[in-house]
C-alpha cells in the first residue's frame, strides 16, 4: 500500500491488527462512533454531562507543576464567557514548545469537573484560521477502533483518520460503483463514491443515515446473492441419490407399528422431505421444530424410505447420553422390522467398534446412530445416502461437512435444530438450506408452568417436589457446570446431591454428569427412564434431547448462570406426557438486570422462536446459541442482522429476483455483480458455503 503518511512500519502494524492491506480495505474500514465537532460552545455553556465539546479561545498563562510521575503542564484557557484549565500530563515538552499567548486557538476534548472547577485534561489543540473558519467546523468526527500496539505507533483513531482522509483526498477518479443501476434506482440508494467519503467524514446526520443505508445494503445483499448463487450450483452440480420409492420398511411401520397418529405439521414436513428425496437432487434441509415436537420420529420415518432404496443412513448427535437414548428407541421401534441398527461412540470397545466397521462396510448395517466418532475417517459405508443430524448447533461446520464427504454422491443431509433461530438470523447463517419448521405440539400437552425461585424458599420447592413424586412424576434437578469454574461447580452439583438425598432419605436419587464413568453413567440414565429413581441431579448433559415423559418437574439450580436458549432447552425435557409439568427456576436475590429480563421471559412464554428473538434482542446475533458454536460464516463490517433484519430481507428480495431471472448470473447486465462475489469471496474465502 503506498500512501502518504504509510510507511512499511505501519503498514505491516494495518495488516497484522487488522487485516487491511489495500486502499478497498482501508476504506470499507468503517468508524465505530462519530464525535460531533460541527458547533463551536462557549465556556459558559459548559455543564458536566457534555461529551467532548470545541471551545475558542486564548491561553492567559501556563505553568509547569509537581515532580516526577505528578508532573503537568496547565494552561488557563478563555473565551471571554469564562476560564477553563487545560491540562497535560505527557509530553510536555512538546506542547510547551508550541503553546502560545494571544494566538486565538480551537480547543477539542471533554470537561470534567475538578475541585468544584472545569478542566479538559489532554485536548486536541489547533491555531484557529479566520480566513478558513469552515476547517474548525468539522461535522461528525468518526472514531474507529484500534489496538493497544497501533496506539503506541501513531496509529490511534486519529492516526486512521488521517490516512482514510489522505487516501480520499488523493483519489482522482470517483470509486466505482459496486452495485447496477437498476438497484440503485430500485432501492433508492446513494453512489458508492458518496456513500464511502459520508461514512468516514458525514457533514450531517441526514446523509449519514443515507450513506449506511446504502453500505449496510450492499453487504446484506452481497451475503445473500452468494449463498442463494451457491446453492444454485450446488443443485445444478450434486445430484443426489435418488429414492424413487416407498417400499415395506416404511409402509409396514406405518400401518403396524407407529406408537401415535402424526401431528399434521410432521406429516407436511414428511411430505417436504420426500419431494426432495424424490427430485434426484441433493437434499440439504434444516428442520427447525421446539423442544418436544416430535422431530425423532421423522427422522426415524425418512431413514426408512432410505432403507426401503437399498440404502444405508446414520444419525450424528451430540452426546452419549442421547446417542444411548436414540439407539434403544430405534432398536425398540424397528427391531421388529429386522432392520439392523448399531451404536458407536467415543466409548464403543475396539473389538465391537471392528464388528461395526465391518457390518457398515458390507452393508449388514442399516443404520448408525453415534456421535461424532462417526466421523472419523475410517468409518466406511458400502452405500450411505442420507445423513442426520440432530441438535446440530451442537456441531461446527466442519463436523457437519465432514459427514458430506462419506459418499458419492454426496448424501442427502437433514439437520435439526431445537433451538430456533430467529427467520432473518435463519436466512444468513443457513442460508443454504431449505427450511421445514414443525410448528404444532403432539396432541394433549399441557405447557410447562414456570416459576422463579429465590434461595431461601427451598422448604416450600422441597414440599412441592414431594407432592409431585406422591403422584408419581420425576424430577430433574440441573446444576450449571462451566469450565473457568469447574471445581466450585462439581462441588456445588454434588453437595445439591447429597441435600437432596437428605431432603428425601426414603427416595432413590441419582447422579450424571460429564465426569463419571460411561457405565456409571448409563446405569443412573437406566434408573431413571425406568422410572426406578424418582430425582435425577445432573449437569447440562442431560440439556438436548434427552425424553423421559413421565419426568414433570425441571429445577434448574443458579438459573441466572444459563443463556436463554439453555434455559428453554432444559425446561424442554418436561412437558412431555400429559400431565401438567413445571419448570422452577432457582437463583440468588441480587440479580443483574440482564438475568431478571431473562428469567421474566422464560415465565411470560413457552414459544422457543419468541424467546429466540427477545435474546437475539438481548445478547446481539453474534453470541446466539445456534451460531456460536459455528460462527457467523462471515465478517460483517457494518451490519448488524438484530437491527438491520429490514434491510436484510430488502437485500435478500433483490438477490432472489436477480438469481431467478439469471441463476448463474451469465447475463450481461450481471457481470458487475459476478464480478464484485468473485472479489469478495478472493478476500474474505468462501463464506457461503456453511453445510
Ligand atoms: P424433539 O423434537 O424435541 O426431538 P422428540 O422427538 O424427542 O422431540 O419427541 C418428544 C416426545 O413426543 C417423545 O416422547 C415422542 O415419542 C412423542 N411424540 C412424537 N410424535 C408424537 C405424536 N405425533 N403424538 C404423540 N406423541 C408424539
Ligand atoms: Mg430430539
Amino acid at each position: 500500500m503506498f500512501l502518504q503518511g504509510v510507511g512499511p512500519k505501519k503498514a505491516e502494524l494495518l495488516k497484522k491488527e487488522l487485516d487491511i492491506e489495500t486502499f478497498e480495505e482501508l476504506l470499507y474500514y468503517f468508524p465505530y462512533k462519530y464525535v460531533d465537532r460541527s458547533k463551536i460552545f462557549t465556556i459558559s455553556e459548559i455543564d458536566s454531562s457534555m461529551p467532548h465539546i470545541q471551545l475558542k479561545g486564548k491561553i492567559l498563562s501556563i505553568k509547569s507543576a509537581g515532580e516526577g510521575r505528578t508532573k503537568r503542564l496547565t494552561a488557563i484557557f478563555s473565551d471571554g464567557t469564562g476560564y477553563i484549565e487545560l491540562i497535560w500530563f505527557k509530553g510536555l515538552k512538546y506542547i510547551q514548545s508550541f503553546l502560545k499567548q494571544n494566538v486565538e486557538y480551537i480547543v477539542f476534548g471533554k470537561p470534567t469537573i475538578f475541585n468544584n472547577e472545569y478542566n479538559i485534561a489532554h485536548p486536541e489543540i489547533e491555531i484557529y484560521d479566520e480566513s478558513n473558519k469552515q476547517i474548525h467546523l468539522l461535522g461528525l468526527n468518526p472514531a474507529y477502533n484500534t489496538s493497544e500496539k497501533m496506539k503506541e505507533n501513531f496509529l490511534n483513531s486519529k492516526g486512521i483518520q488521517k490516512l482514510v482522509k489522505n487516501l480520499l483526498l488523493s483519489l482522482k477518479t470517483k470509486i466505482p460503483e459496486t452495485l447496477p443501476s437498476f438497484l440503485i434506482e430500485k432501492y433508492r440508494l446513494i453512489d458508492l463514491d458518496t456513500a464511502l467519503r459520508v461514512i468516514h467524514f458525514p457533514p450531517d446526520n441526514q446523509i449519514l443515515a443515507k450513506a449506511r443505508f446504502r453500505l449496510i445494503f450492499e453487504e446484506l445483499f452481497y451475503i445473500q446473492l452468494n449463498i442463494l448463487s451457491l446453492k444454485n450450483k450446488r443443485i445444478s452440480i450434486s445430484k443426489g441419490s435418488p429414492f424413487p420409492k416407498v417400499g415395506d420398511y416404511l409402509n409396514r411401520f406405518y400401518s403396524d407399528f407407529l406408537p401415535f397418529t402424526l401431528t399434521d405439521a410432521q406429516k407436511r414436513v414428511i411430505r417436504e422431505i420426500r419431494h426432495d428425496l424424490g427430485s434426484g437432487k441433493q437434499m440439504n434441509r434444516l428442520l427447525q421444530g421446539d423442544v418436544g415436537s416430535g422431530k425423532t420420529l421423522v427422522a426415524m420415518m425418512i431413514m426408512l424410505i432410505a432403507l426401503d432404496n437399498d440404502f444405508q443412513t446414520c444419525m450424528m448427535v451430540p452426546t452419549e447420553i442421547l446417542s444411548a437414548q436414540h439407539f434403544n428407541t430405534f432398536k425398540k421401534m424397528l427391531e421388529p422390522l429386522g432392520v439392523k441398527v448399531a451404536l458407536l461412540t467415543g466409548t464403543t470397545k475396539k473389538k465391537e467398534r471392528k464388528i461395526i466397521h465391518e457390518g457398515l462396510e458390507n452393508g449388514e448395517i442399516q443404520i448408525l446412530i453415534g456421535t461424532h466418532a462417526l466421523i472419523e475417517d475410517n468409518v466406511l459405508f458400502k452405500k450411505l445416502a442420507l445423513i442426520i443430524i440432530d441438535e446440530q448447533h451442537r456441531f461446527g461446520v466442519a463436523q457437519r461437512s465432514r459427514l458430506w464427504k462419506k459418499s458419492k454422491p454426496p448424501p442427502h443431509v437433514l439437520v435439526m435444530t431445537a433451538t430456533p433461530i430467529p427467520r432473518t438470523l435463519a436466512m444468513t447463517v443457513y442460508g443454504d438450506l431449505d427450511v421445514s419448521v414443525i410448528d404444532e405440539m403432539p396432541p394433549g400437552r399441557k405447557p410447562v408452568q414456570t416459576y422463579h425461585y429465590y434461595h431461601n424458599n427451598r422448604n416450600s420447592l422441597n414440599k412441592f417436589i414431594r407432592g409431585q413424586i406422591n403422584n408419581g412424576r420425576q424430577v430433574y434437578v440441573v446444576f450449571p457446570l462451566i469450565e473457568e469454574s469447574e471445581k466450585m461447580d462439581f462441588k456445588n452439583l454434588n453437595d445439591g446431591c447429597n441435600y437432596m438425598r437428605e431432603a428425601f432419605p426414603d427416595l432413590k436419587v441419582v447422579i450424571a454428569h460429564g465426569r463419571l464413568k460411561q457405565v456409571e453413567k448409563d446405569d443412573a440414565m437406566r434408573q431413571f427412564v425406568s422410572g426406578e429413581a424418582n430425582i435425577l441431579v445432573a449437569t447440562t448433559v442431560i440439556e438436548v434431547g434427552v425424553d423421559v415423559p413421565n419426568a414433570s418437574v425441571m429445577i434448574i439450580e443458579s438459573a441466572e448462570r444459563f443463556g436463554l436458549s439453555q434455559l428453554h432447552q432444559l425446561r424442554g425435557r418436561v412437558g412431555r406426557g400429559a400431565e401438567q409439568s413445571f419448570c422452577i427456576l432457582m437463583t440468588s436475590y441480587k440479580l443483574g438486570e440482564e438475568s431478571r429480563k431473562r428469567m421474566e421471559i422464560m415465565i411470560k412464554t413457552n414459544d422457543g422462536f419468541e424467546i429466540a428473538e427477545a435474546d437475539m434482542k438481548i445478547r446481539g446475533p453474534g453470541d446466539l446459541e445456534g451460531t456460536q458454536q459455528s460462527g457467523l460464516p462471515f465478517d460483517l463490517k457494518i451490519a448488524n442482522l438484530a437491527r438491520d433484519s429490514q434491510i436484510l430481507i430488502l437485500g435478500r428480495d433483490a438477490a432472489t429476483m436477480i438469481l431467478d431471472d439469471d441463476p448463474l448470473l451469465t447475463k450481461n447486465e450481471n457481470l458487475l455483480l459476478k464480478e464484485r462475489m468473485r472479489h469478495l469471496a478472493i478476500e474474505k474465502g468462501n463464506w457461503g458455503m456453511i453445510s
